[in-house]
C-alpha cells in the first residue's frame, strides 16, 4: 500500500503571501476540494479552548476554511461537545459563551456554532462498530448527522494519550457525555497518599463529588462516583494523583474506536496545527509555554498518518529554550510526549488505529 500523503506548510510568510493565503494554498494543494461539499452540511470539529487557555487554534484560520467551504457551496458550522469535568464548557450555554469569548462566533468565523451533544451532553446517535471494546459508540448528534466532517486539531501534549491530535479530537471530542464516560471508565486515577499534601484542590475540582478526605486527611477517591475524567490529575499541585499504565493503553484503544465510529462512512479531512505545543490539553484553564518552537500546519485525509507525521516533527525539533522541557534537555529524536507523560502510550494508540483500518502510519510528507 502506498504511503498516505500528509501536506505541510511551515510558518514562513511574506508580503506576497501571508499565513492565511498560505493556509488557503495548503487546503487546495491537499485536495480539500475533492470532498463532496456542495449542498452538504459540514461539521468543523474544533476545541474552542477552556476559558483562560490561550493555546487553541486562531479563529482567523477557521474563517479562511469556512470561506472556502461556502465558496464550494457547503453549509459549514463549528462544533464541539460538552466536557465531563467542571469548567467553562460543561453545558451548551457556558460552552457557547466560552467559544464566543475565545473568538469563535458568527461574526469572526462566518458561520454558526452548534454544541454537538446538546444542552447537557445527552444528545447522541448510536453508531454500530462491532470492535474489541464497543459494539456501538455514542456519537454527538450534530456530528453524526453532518454529511462531512473536518477536524481542526491543535496538536499538543495530553495527559491520557501522550499527545492530542486528530484521533483524540475526533474520538473523545465527538462523543456525548455517556460516550465519554464509557471511554474514561478504564482510566480512573489513584492517589499516592505519601505525596498528598491535603490541599483540597482535587476535592474542590471534582464535578462528581468523588473525592473526599479520608480519616488520615489524605484524598480518597470513591470509585462508585468517579467517571475517570482526569481533572484531579491536572489540578493536584504535588503530582499525587496518577492513572494506571495498562489502563491508559485500553483508554487509548477506546478513543480510537470512537474515532472510527465518528468517521464511519463519512467523507472527512484533518488539519493538525503544530503551534503553541503546550504540554497539556486545551481543556485546562491555563497553558504552559510550548515544548518546541512553532512548526507549521499539516493537512491529510488520513487521521493516523497526520498524527504520526506531527509526532515525528515535534520529536525531531529542538526544544523551546524557554519551555518546560528546557532543563530536561532531551536528545535529538527522543520522544518528548513520553518524557512529559511517561505513563501514556501514543504509539499503542496509533498501532491500534492502524490495526482496525482507520489509516496508516506510513506517510509521505509533502511540503508546499
Ligand atoms: S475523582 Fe478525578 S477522575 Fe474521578 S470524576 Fe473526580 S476529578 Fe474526575
Ligand atoms: S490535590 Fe493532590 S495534594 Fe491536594 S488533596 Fe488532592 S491529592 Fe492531595
Amino acid at each position: 500500500m502506498s504511503p498516505s500523503k500528509v501536506y505541510f506548510m511551515d510558518l514562513r510568510a511574506s508580503s506576497e503571501e501571508n499565513l492565511l493565503k498560505k493556509f488557503n494554498r495548503l487546503l487546495k494543494t491537499a485536495h480539500l476540494v475533492n470532498l463532496p461539499i456542495s449542498g452538504r452540511t459540514v461539521a468543523i470539529k474544533l476545541h474552542f479552548g477552556e476559558f483562560g487557555n490561550l493555546a487553541y487554534i486562531r479563529h482567523n484560520y477557521v474563517a479562511e476554511l469556512v470561506r472556502l467551504l461556502k465558496e464550494m457551496g457547503g453549509k459549514p458550522f463549528l462544533t464541539d461537545t460538552n466536557t465531563l469535568y467542571k469548567g467553562s464548557r460543561s453545558n451548551a450555554i457556558d460552552h457557547l459563551e466560552t467559544a464566543f469569548k475565545n473568538g469563535f462566533n458568527p461574526i469572526t468565523v462566518g458561520c454558526n456554532v452548534i454544541i454537538a451533544d446538546g444542552l447537557w451532553g445527552f444528545d447522541h446517535r448510536k453508531i454500530e462498530i462491532n470492535l474489541k471494546h464497543f459494539s456501538h459508540a455514542l456519537i454527538a448528534s450534530a456530528v453524526a448527522e453532518a454529511d462531512v466532517l473536518i477536524s481542526m486539531n491543535h496538536f499538543k501534549g495530553h495527559e491520557l494519550t501522550g499527545f492530542g491530535g486528530a484521533i483524540k479530537n475526533v474520538g473523545m471530542g465527538c462523543a456525548s457525555r455517556e460516550g465519554k464516560i464509557k471511554m474514561h471508565t478504564v482510566s480512573k486515577p489513584k492517589v499516592n497518599e505519601d505525596k498528598c499534601i491535603s490541599c483540597g484542590e482535587c476535592v474542590r475540582s471534582c464535578n462528581y463529588g468523588a473525592i473526599k478526605f479520608g480519616v488520615n486527611e489524605k484524598a480518597k477517591i470513591n470509585y462508585d462516583l468517579c467517571v475517570g475524567c482526569g481533572q484531579c490529575i491536572v489540578v493536584c499541585p504535588s503530582e499525587a494523583i496518577d492513572i494506571d499504565w495498562d489502563m491508559s493503553v485500553e483508554a487509548c484503544e477506546r478513543i480510537v474506536e470512537y474515532a472510527y465510529a465518528a468517521l464511519k462512512g463519512k467523507p472527512a479531512f484533518h488539519l493538525n496545527f503544530i503551534t503553541d505545543v503546550s504540554p497539556f490539553c486545551d481543556c485546562w484553564s491555563y497553558n504552559d509555554a510550548p515544548i518546541v518552537p512553532n512548526i507549521g500546519i499539516l493537512a491529510s485525509f488520513d487521521p493516523v498518518a497526520i498524527d504520526r507525521a506531527s509526532a515525528d516533527l515535534v520529536n525531531q525539533a529542538s526544544v523551546n529554550p524557554f519551555g518546560p522541557l528546557a532543563e530536561r534537555n532531551p536528545s535529538p529524536g527522543e520522544d518528548k510526549f513520553t518524557l512529559i507523560h511517561p505513563k501514556t502510550s501514543w504509539k499503542a494508540m496509533l498501532d491500534y488505529a492502524e490495526k482496525i483500518g482507520l489509516g496508516s502510519q506510513s506517510y509521505e510528507l509533502v511540503k508546499i
